[in-house]
């Protein structure tokens, strides 16, 4: 064990444990892994779009091949993210976790590491990197002693935070201070993912990781970012991590294992059948998606990816699955024969939630996936609207014979203003634009909608202009296009003889 000694006043006594305090204390061979694991990872910046090679930074081919070094890098899909007008004085920081096992101790490191990057023309290009030891633990069996901060973070106060955390949205509302919450954001939470050094994982198994089983994780030797927590809490504090890591499922041991701490067997802990079980390994499925798995039993990756990207929506998922019996691979088949699955997610929601609160029956088909979203969607947001304001409808006529003085006509084309709900929505339809929802903007005097349509077929939607303050704010063919040049010759004459109108709510 450590030696107990007196702090240089002798009033005090403290543990006294070595430590890796200096770079120098980093074994060589873990020093030169930190400083080429970045060889391999190639810079991308998000601002050219362009990629560039990690040993001679030269900007690589089309291929992801690199002309001067020779090295192709198209199977590195990693990339170290820059935003920067060119590769130059460019530099970034990366982290990485270290284990050091003395005397089956095992001690967490955080290391940083400075690389600078140097592309100018003057010069040869150069990478220069700075190692600094910014983290380091010894891993207790109940929790973290932090030799830099000489504090005690126990594994029983990250569970009760991390529970407060998963059941409120806010989590100062359980009297938590801001220095808990940033310590456990630390330790806990994204943003402080680094890579792990692989080669001594092995060292774990004479230590407190015995049951852990944390070497057995799939991804461990590869470029991946962990948490502290992945690293330390999880698996010492829930024994469900050894279980999960035993069933090949990582990724669920590595989000939350303290969720599955209910039953005694598969079927209990995972409110599934066991046959699902390989299904769960093939897709190493993360706790979004099995949410999505246990809600709709569909063996199905796509719909359940599908789902999980978007899983702010689940209550809403699980009201149509239990309530509704909607399936929800269906459900994705009917979103996927629309142009963005996933804008349209939330536009049928919404629909859903107007069906409901119309007391629509979901259980019509015709109900449950209208044709024409778009339309039903408009029609219902209309119904609401003339419930919500019964006189909508009478206002909008009202006016439109007030803008009628707007009218205009030439031998080709006629602009008249809208005069009902109705043709807002057929417009809508049209023209594919959202004009339908401006009813209540016109009724307030915050914009006049007007249709240009050609003479001699006045019912086909042609343009959708909106006004507002005598001036022409929006004109729109359909797809909210642009209208052409003949067209906006017409509409600049118009707007000059819009008469100016103060119309007293
Ligand atoms: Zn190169």
């Amino acid at each position: 064990m450590f030696q107990l000694k007196f702090t240089a006043d002798f009033k005090d006594t403290y543990l006294d444990i070595p430590y890796w305090q200096v770079i120098e204390d980093i074994p060589k061979i873990i020093q030169d892994w930190i400083k080429e694991d970045t060889h391999e990872i190639i810079i991308h910046n998000q601002k050219t779009l362009k990629y560039y090679c990690p040993n001679c930074l030269n900007e690589l081919e089309e291929d992801k091949s690199c002309s001067v070094c020779h090295l192709n890098y198209a199977s590195n899909t990693d990339c170290l993210e820059i935003y920067a007008n060119e590769l130059k004085d460019i530099v970034l920081n990366k982290a990485y976790y270290v284990f050091d096992i003395v005397n089956n101790h095992p001690y967490l490191y955080e290391i940083k590491e400075k690389i600078t990057y140097n592309n100018n023309l003057t010069l040869m290009p150069f990478k220069m990197a700075k190692l600094t030891i910014t983290k380091a633990f010894l891993v207790e069996k109940n929790g973290l002693r932090d030799l830099i901060n000489q504090e005690f973070i126990s594994f029983n106060f990250l569970a009760s935070y991390h529970k407060t955390f998963n059941e409120e949205s806010d989590p100062f509302l359980n009297n938590n201070s801001k220095k808990d919450y940033e310590l456990y954001e630390q330790i806990v939470l994204d943003g402080n993912y680094a890579y792990v050094y692989p080669s001594n994982l092995l060292n774990l198994k004479n230590t407190i990781y015995k049951y852990s089983k944390i070497w057995n994780l799939s991804t461990i030797q590869k470029h991946n970012y962990y948490t502290i927590a992945n690293l330390t809490f999880y698996p010492l504090y829930y024994p469900q991590f050894e279980y999960l890591v035993n069933y090949k499922l990582d990724n669920l041991a590595l989000t939350d294992p303290s969720y599955f701490n209910h039953g005694t067997n598969f079927k209990e802990i995972f409110g599934l059948e066991k046959s699902f079980l390989p299904f769960m390994v093939k897709c190493n499925i993360d706790f979004c998606e099995y949410r999505i798995l246990k809600l709709s039993k569909i063996k199905d990756y796509e719909t359940l990816k599908f789902f999980a990207q978007v899983d702010y929506f689940y209550s809403k998922l699980e009201k149509l699955v239990i309530d509704y019996k909607v399936n929800l691979q269906v459900l994705k088949d009917y979103l996927f024969l629309l142009a963005n699955p996933t804008e349209y997610l939330a536009e049928y929601l919404d629909y859903i939630d107007m069906a409901l609160k119309l007391k629509l029956d979901l259980k019509n088909k015709r109900i449950l996936y209208p044709k024409d979203l778009d339309l039903a969607h408009g029609n219902l947001y209309n119904q609401i609207e003339i419930i919500e304001n019964p006189d909508i409808n009478e206002k909008i006529a009202l006016l439109s014979e007030v803008l009628k003085l707007n009218t205009y006509e030439d031998e080709n084309y006629i602009i008249f203003p809208a005069s009902s709900l109705d043709d807002l929505i057929l417009e809508s339809k049209q023209q594919h634009n959202c004009v339908r929802m401006y009813a209540q903007r016109i009724i307030n005097h915050e914009c006049q909608i007007y249709f240009m349509r050609k003479k001699n077929n006045p019912l086909k939607s042609l343009v959708t202009i909106e006004v507002a303050n005598n001036k022409i704010i929006q004109a729109r063919v359909k797809y909210n296009k642009l209208p052409d040049d003949e067209i906006r010759k017409i509409l600049t004459k118009w707007e000059k003889q819009l008469v100016p109108l103060i119309i007293q709510n």
